[in-house]
């Protein structure tokens, strides 16, 4: 039984997010998809809110799981008996980080590889911090994020007095 986890802040979850999803469901046995506290950011949605909104929007994929967790990373998985870490590149800069990301995970625990799916030419462009800023000016969000949260996007981002 392969389990594959993919971590990330997802605030919120974009297209590209639910590429990646797609394309590792179809390939391991089961998918996590963590949503990490990252003390580090100041984000729209709240951890709850945020594994909401994805659970809502991989539905439709039996394999795929969302939780959230504040503990490192290795020590969930090693909780949930999964070996691998997806992790989506969309450009040579998101490179450097995560190169450092997986080698401090496999000093940390070294039975755990992390896989590198590259984004989809689609969404390279793509973030969340791209679409709260779109969100923020009222554009049109259906090329952004998943048909399924734009209301909340909208919703959230009036109510927080971001527009
Ligand atoms: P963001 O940079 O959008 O805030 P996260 O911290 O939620 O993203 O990232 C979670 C994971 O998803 C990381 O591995 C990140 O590289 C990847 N990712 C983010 N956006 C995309 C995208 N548009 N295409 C492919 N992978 C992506």
């Amino acid at each position: 039984m392969s389990i594959a986890v993919y971590p990330g802040s997802f605030d919120p979850i974009t297209l590209g997010h639910l590429n990646i999803i797609r394309r590792s469901a179809a390939v391991f046995n089961e998918v996590l998809v963590c949503v990490m506290v990252n003390s580090g950011k100041n984000p729209l949605f709240n951890i709850e809110e945020r594994v909401e909104l994805i659970e809502r929007t991989v539905e439709r994929f039996p394999n795929v799981r969302v939780e959230c967790s504040s503990k490192l990373l290795v020590e969930l998985m090693k909780e949930r008996g999964a070996k691998v870490i997806i992790k989506g590149l969309r450009a040579v800069s998101d490179f450097d980080r995560e190169f450092q990301i997986a080698l401090i995970n496999r000093k940390l625990d070294d039975g755990i590889e992390t896989l590198f799916m590259p984004s989809s030419e689609k969404y390279t462009y793509l973030s969340s911090t791209a679409v709260k800023e779109m969100a923020r000016y009222g554009a049109d969000l259906r090329t952004f994020v998943p048909m399924e949260i734009i209301d909340d996007v909208i919703r959230k981002v009036e109510s927080e007095g971001w527009r």
